[in-house]
């Protein structure tokens, strides 16, 4: 059993279709185990991101995630952090595949919809950035 983070962004909330990308998520067999939804500030996005900094789209996906509410997931399963990132599709919903979450549901390469950790140390660095021990109940 892994866990991962999720996030479903601003652009999803505001179209309110989040019970469908749980609904896709719990389908493929990952199960949501903490969910809280929140408004990020822009020092927690910036720090979230860090290692994105240098990247020419960092400024505006910042302000994109912190346009609206998130909602904020762990997600548990069977290579959870894999398993995910494959039913998110890719960054780009133009080249995901067909089925997943972003290309049903993404609007632009920043406006994609979810996010997914993509290594067991982001997961773990990710999971802590947002719930403590006790807010995870399996
Ligand atoms: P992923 O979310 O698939 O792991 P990255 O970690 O590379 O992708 O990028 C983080 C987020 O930054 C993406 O999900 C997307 O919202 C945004 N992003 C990535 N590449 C671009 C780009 N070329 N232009 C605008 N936004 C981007
Ligand atoms: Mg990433």
């Amino acid at each position: 059993m892994e866990r991962t983070l999720s996030i479903i962004k601003p652009d999803a909330t505001a179209r309110n279709i989040t019970g469908q990308i749980n609904t896709m998520i719990e389908a493929s067999d990952l199960r949501i185990v903490a969910q809280k939804r929140i408004r990020l500030t822009q020092s927690q996005a910036e720090e979230f991101y860090h290692e994105l900094k240098d990247k020419v789209f960092f400024g505006s996906m910042v302000q994109q995630m912190i346009s609206g509410p998130v909602i904020v997931q762990v997600l548990e399963g069977e290579n959870a952090i894999a398993h995910y990132r494959e039913i998110m599709g890719a960054t780009n919903p133009a080249v995901a595949e067909e089925g997943t979450i972003r290309k049903t549901f993404a609007l632009s390469i920043e406006k994609n919809s979810v996010h997914g950790s993509d290594s067991p140390e982001s997961a773990k660095r990710e999971v802590g950035f947002f719930f403590s021990k006790t807010e995870i109940v399996g």
